[in-house]
């Protein structure tokens, strides 16, 4: 197998921040537990795409990252694999609330998300459920009332329902902002400045996004604490 340098040079990753932990080259040096393992190798994939290889190992540390890699790299399961351990590891009553939170710019992304969570954490028994706008509050309203570990929602509508006081955000200690560079083009700064208002201070925060410009550096900058970066290839 490849030396962790060599890896880093073939994939092009580039890291920056204080000791930054080696990629896992493979699935078998990242440890994951054995129903998550199970999970990904019944889906098929052979390795760890490389923004996996590199972020698992960091936010597995706890650590707040940005992610830097273009669509289609394998960033979703990049934090939901690291959730679904978080969640392993602390249990909270979901009907106080969920632990993991995931806000994404569109139903679609919201709902695909929603998708590979229910297919990867089937065998780590977590629950998950979507919130997005276009569609009725009722059912939504009704899985929160259940319980949820992992809830993704888009700002807008996840905005309302904290308005309408129907969900506590008091448990969540895993935030991520997936595809930040979109929700920041699509105008949703204030909403995610009013949400993450509503998240414990004392969480790890995650970024994933295809593109860094500078009002993705200035959100990063107000929200992440200490945060590695990982990119994969040239970024702009
Ligand atoms: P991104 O969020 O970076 O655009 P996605 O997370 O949507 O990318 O992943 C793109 C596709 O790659 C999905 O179909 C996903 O299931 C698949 N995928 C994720 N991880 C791997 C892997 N390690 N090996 C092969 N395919 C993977
Ligand atoms: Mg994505």
């Amino acid at each position: 197998s490849m030396s962790a340098d060599a890896y880093s040079r073939l994939h092009e990753i580039t890291v920056s921040g204080g000791d930054v932990p080696a990629p896992f080259t493979s699935f078998e040096v990242a440890g994951f537990p054995s129903e998550i393992l199970r999970e990904v190798h019944n889906a098929g994939f052979p390795s760890p795409t490389p923004i996996q290889a590199q972020s698992w190992p960091i936010t597995l540390q706890g650590r707040d990252i940005v992610a830097v890699a273009k669509t289609g790299s394998g960033k979703t399961l990049g934090y939901l694999i690291p959730g679904f351990i978080h969640l392993k590891n602390c249990r909270n009553d979901p009907r106080m609330g969920p632990t993991v939170l995931v806000l994404a710019p569109t139903r679609e992304l919201a709902t695909q998300i929603q998708d590979e969570a229910v297919k990867f954490g089937r065998s780590s028994r977590i629950s998950c459920t979507c919130l997005y706008g276009g569609a009725p509050k009722g059912p939504q309203l009704r899985d929160l009332d259940r319980g949820v570990d992992i809830v993704v929602a888009t700002p807008g509508r996840l905005n309302d329902i904290l308005e309408m006081r129907r969900i506590s955000l008091h448990q969540v200690s895993y935030l991520v902002l997936d595809e930040a560079d979109r929700m920041l083009d699509m105008g949703f700064e204030p909403q995610i400045r009013k949400i993450v208002k509503e998240v414990p201070a004392r969480r790890q925060t995650l970024m994933f996004t295809a593109t860094w410009p500078k009002e993705v550096r200035k959100i990063a900058a107000d929200l992440l604490v200490k945060p590695v970066q990982v990119n994969i290839g040239n970024v702009d």
